[in-house]
C-alpha cells in the first residue's frame, strides 16, 4: 500500500478537495496571496486567516525526478516524482501518468487527474496534455 498522507488542520481542506475532485490551493484570507503546502500562516502578510480556490488543474513540468533504489512499498519500478508548477503559479510534489519516463521533459504541459491508488485513497497526479 501507498504511503498515507499526513493530514492535518492546516492541509485537510486540500485532502477533502481531493476526494471530491478538486485540486484547491490555500489563499490568504487577506492579502489574497496563494501557497502551498498549506501553512497556517501567509509569508506575504503573517495573517493567520485563510480560505482555498479551486485550481483549474494545469500546470507545467518544473523538475523531476525517475527514484531507483531503494524499492519502496507500494511503487512501482519505473515512476516519476514531479514538481508541478500550477498554472495559478504554486508548486506541488506529484506523480507523472501516461507518459514514458524517457519522455518527460521540463516544461511539458500536463493536467491533473485524480488517482484511487487504493479502495481509501485517492492522489492527484498529473498526465502529458497531447495536442
Ligand atoms: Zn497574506
Amino acid at each position: 500500500m501507498r504511503p498515507r498522507p499526513g493530514v492535518h488542520r492546516d492541509n485537510r481542506f486540500f485532502w477533502e478537495g481531493v476526494r471530491r475532485g478538486e485540486l484547491l490551493i490555500q489563499r490568504c484570507a487577506d492579502c489574497g496571496r496563494l501557497r502551498h503546502p498549506p501553512s497556517p500562516m501567509c509569508p506575504g502578510c503573517r495573517s493567520l486567516a485563510a480560505d482555498a480556490v479551486k485550481a483549474s488543474g494545469r500546470g507545467t513540468v518544473y523538475s523531476y525526478c525517475k527514484p531507483h533504489e531503494p524499492r519502496l512499498p507500494g511503487f512501482d519500478p519505473g515512476y516519476v516524482v514531479a514538481l508541478v508548477e500550477l498554472a495559478e503559479g504554486t508548486r506541488l510534489v506529484t506523480n507523472l501518468i501516461g507518459i514514458d519516463p524517457a519522455e518527460v521533459r521540463i516544461g511539458l504541459p500536463v493536467a491533473v487527474e485524480f488517482v484511487a491508488v487504493d479502495p481509501e485513497l485517492t492522489l492527484p497526479m498529473f498526465r502529458p496534455l497531447r495536442d
